[in-house]
């Protein structure tokens, strides 16, 4: 067996449907009385329904959470809870939202409750992204990692089909990618398979009818081994270039990676052949990139950069990026490698 070494992040998982009704006791089992409900300005009837239900121990909402964590949000959301004395944050929403949870943690040190309506998987990992200027900045620490999840399947009843769709193709990219990575090892490399199966099995359920109580249930639960993996080992080609992206090209973020999926994946199978017979095997196929892009097709998601508004002409920014600083990838790359790799994510064309 290939030696490892597994590292478990410590995070209490509250799975259910109803399960809004236990955020209260969660507060209360951290030692917190006054928690400030985080929210973007979207679903900010959520955050109030939520906050009515938790009585005593929610004590204000902040509905401003938005993409990609700006700095300036997170210091306003600082002063309120400061204001309020809150001694804990609930998160309602998306990566987004628990991005600003986040945030609050790190300048703060306030235990996170994190409610999570998406699958991007943000609620299980110690990373934050924040922007400052229009330009973003990750961070890996246990600081920022929230305490509690809650999932709560009924309230990922409302995220849209679209949304649904390529929030978990993002899910998918977290466990292919944690499939192939250098840290690897084999209780995340369950976790990404078993995350693979349920997404792809529930995704086409709910993108035909969007209240299949089922089928959010199993895409939530893949969400959640999805992002665990995302928490525990290394990502690599794909996550950059996604990162590339969304920061430098303003791209939105899971329309994003389920674009760039097939063909990193394409580009990284000759030199994961181990990895990639797991994930085959996962979406019941045998070849993993084109099933993850006969997947997104299906699903009715972009198939390519040209439709998420992306210039051929930035093309070349774009590669030169994405060679800009050196990272582990399992398969080496040149420039070209990564311009012949974002030209095909830009047509859209099925890798062969
Ligand atoms: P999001 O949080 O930006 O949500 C998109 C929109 O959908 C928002 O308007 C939101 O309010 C709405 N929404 C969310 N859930 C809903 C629901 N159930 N019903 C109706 N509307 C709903 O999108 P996202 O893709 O979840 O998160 C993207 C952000 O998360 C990016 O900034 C990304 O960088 C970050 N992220 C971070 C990590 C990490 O580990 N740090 C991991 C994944 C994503």
């Amino acid at each position: 067996m290939t030696p490892f070494v597994y590292t478990a992040l410590p995070v209490r998982v509250v799975f259910g449907h109803g399960t809004i009704a236990q955020v209260a006791d969660e507060v209360q089992r951290l030692g917190c009385r006054r928690a400030l409900v985080l929210s973007t300005p979207e679903q900010r009837a959520t955050a109030e329904r939520l906050h009515a239900q938790m009585g005593a121990s929610a004590v204000g909402i902040f509905a401003e959470a938005m993409m990609h964590t700006p700095v300036d949000v997170s210091e306003r959301a600082v002063a309120v809870a400061r204001d309020l004395r809150a001694d804990c944050t609930v998160a309602v929403g998306g990566g987004s939202t628990t991005g600003l949870g986040k945030a609050i943690a790190l300048r703060t040190d306030l235990p996170q409750v994190v409610v999570p309506t998406t699958y991007a998987g943000s609620e299980a990992t110690p990373v934050l992204g924040e922007t400052v200027d229009g330009r973003k900045t990750t961070q890996r620490t246990l600081k920022v990692l929230p305490e509690v999840i809650v999932y709560d399947v009924d309230l990922t009843l409302s995220l849209p089909p679209a949304l649904s769709a390529t929030s978990g193709m993002n899910a998918i990219a977290h466990a292919i990618e944690a499939l192939y990575a250098q840290d690897a090892n084999p209780v995340t490399s369950i976790l990404a398979e078993q995350g693979v199966i349920a997404l792809a099995r529930a995704l086409p359920r709910i993108v035909k009818e969007p209240s299949h109580r089922e089928a959010r249930a199993e895409a939530l639960y893949g969400a959640w081994t999805c992002g665990t993996c995302l928490g525990a080992v290394g990502m690599a080609l794909h996550h950059k270039l996604c990162h590339v992206l969304g920061g430098s090209f303003n791209l939105p973020h899971a329309q994003t990676h389920t674009v760039v999926l097939p063909h990193a994946v394409a580009y990284n199978a000759p030199a994961a052949p181990g990895a990639m017979a797991r994930a085959a095997a996962a979406l019941a196929t045998t070849n993993a990139a084109q099933a993850l892009y006969d997947l997104a097709q299906r699903l009715g998601a972009p198939l390519s950069l040209r439709e998420l508004g992306m210039k051929q002409a930035d093309l070349d920014i774009a590669a030169e990026l994405a060679c800009a600083s050196p990272y582990w990838n399992p398969r080496p790359f040149t420039r070209d490698d990564i311009r012949g790799l974002l030209q095909a994510a830009f047509d859209g064309a099925r890798p062969n």
